[in-house]
């Protein structure tokens, strides 16, 4: 019988969605949309996935998420982890901003990336637990984690873990893909063994003030330019740009290489142009975008409360 991963509720399951060999479903208890089976990948397929390391290495910038945090007053405390680091770049103006910065991440080249550019001490290639274990007395005041909750297949865990080096009344801030967003872009990557789990911002604050925490903030992004134009490009394919690469790839034509890379410009120019005719329209509709950003404290526990 199925249970749901997050609350552990077997009744209220409701069917939402089949595609493939997966079944997602909606709990009516914590509002989370899981997929059945929900297994993880492991760091092993993440590593491999080229795409994921190359748009995390070239596709490197300040996310709208991270300037949710970095835009805010510096939380009390200098000591931040980001979970999930990437090739640093967060971690780099977090650390402009005063905190004591720590980054981990699976994958051994997005960790080589970052000590190269930012010349960071403490940036480590591994998970969280592993961390943990072999820095058993390290305590953080804030824990960031951006887009890493809907790829684990037991948050639960996760959570607990990430409580034990966080200090009393420490922030965590974090981001999802908002499962209420108007535009759909994200194709199969919103799918397994992607994305585990769907979040929307009732879900998210049930989750959190489940394990202790009191959220602080909540911000849902509005629709912007950037939805229409990935909207766009998932729609509109001419596979030009992309089989010019590959004749030039297979010929070792550098002028071939350039000038798909020419075309490559000349749609994203046009696909923002065209983007930035709605952008009137979208301030009037308010339509909900792509990311939930979030900032809770993990609240002290009452005297006499179980721990
Ligand atoms: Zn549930």
């Amino acid at each position: 019988m199925i249970q749901c991963p997050i609350c552990c509720e077997r009744s209220g399951l409701n069917l939402v969605e089949v595609w493939k060999d997966y079944k997602f479903y909606n709990c009516s208890v914590c509002d989370v949309v899981f997929s059945d089976p929900m297994r993880n990948p492991g760091s092993g397929w993440y590593e491999e996935s080229e795409d994921y390391t190359f748009w995390r290495i070239f596709g490197q910038k300040l996310e709208w998420r991270h300037k949710q945090f970095l835009h805010d007053r510096k939380v009390n405390g200098n000591y931040l982890l980001d979970i999930g680091c990437g090739p640093g770049l967060f971690l780099h103006e977090a650390q402009k901003m005063g905190y004591t910065v720590t980054g981990i991440d699976f994958s051994r080249e997005m960790i080589g990336a970052a000590k190269e550019r930012f010349r960071f001490d403490e940036v480590y290639p591994v998970s969280l637990e592993d961390f943990i274990t072999s820095h058993p007395n390290k305590k953080f005041d804030v824990i960031t984690f951006f887009e890493v909750l809907e790829h684990l297949d037991d948050p639960n865990s996760f959570i607990r873990l990430l409580k034990s080096c966080l200090k009393p009344e420490g922030y965590i801030a974090l981001s999802v893909p908002n499962r209420e967003r108007f535009l759909e872009w994200m194709g199969e990557g919103d799918y397994p063994p992607h994305h585990l789990t769907r979040w929307n911002s009732s879900s998210i604050s049930r989750f959190f003030e489940r394990h202790g925490f009191e959220i602080v903030k909540m911000v849902i992004q509005s629709l912007d330019t950037e939805d229409i134009e990935r909207f766009l490009k998932g729609k509109i394919r001419f596979r030009i740009a992309y089989s010019t690469i590959q004749k030039g790839m297979t010929s070792h034509n550098e002028k071939l290489i350039n000038y798909a890379a020419v075309l490559m410009q000349v749609k994203d120019y046009t696909f923002k142009g065209i983007a930035t005719l709605f952008i009137p329209f979208l301030k009037f509709l308010k339509l909900q975008g792509t990311g939930i950003y979030c900032l809770a404290r993990l609240k002290p526990i009452e005297s006499g409360a179980m721990p």
